[in-house]
């Protein structure tokens, strides 16, 4: 009873429960100290890459996780950061603009030139 108590995880031995007082780490398994003494030296340790593997897998998971949350918040926080500035820049947008209307028909070209022939000669060109 008390033995269920304490259980840790399955005797990678055995498959029987192991008790905290009775257990055993190695290889990335759980072993009761008896069964390992009798077959944790010849235990093979196929999973040990495996566990590595895992854990490190576990690991760049939580990593990309962290990554996305961060880049989520970054991409909220440029979202308003651009509404901002878009916001400031409409009114400045708007100045060149209108000078840009203004130097498409400047008046020292029609003037150096005759007013009919200016007109026909900047269709062409478009
Ligand atoms: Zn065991």
């Amino acid at each position: 009873m008390a033995d269920e108590k304490d259980f840790v995880d399955m005797c990678a031995v055995c498959k029987q429960g192991v008790p905290k007082s009775d257990m055993v780490y190695q290889k990335g398994k759980v072993f009761h100290t008896q069964c390992f003494n009798d077959h944790g030296g010849s235990f093979p340790a196929p999973n040990h890459e495996l566990n590595h593997m895992s854990s490190r897998t576990r690991i760049e998971l939580v990593q990309l996780k962290n990554l996305m949350v961060r880049s989520e918040a970054e991409a909220t926080v440029a979202k308003t950061a651009k509404a901002a500035k878009k916001a400031g820049k409409k009114p400045k947008r708007a100045k060149p603009k209108r000078s840009k209307s203004k130097s498409k028909k400047p008046k020292s070209r029609t003037k150096s030139r005759p007013k009919k022939k200016a007109k026909k000669s900047r269709t062409r060109r478009r």
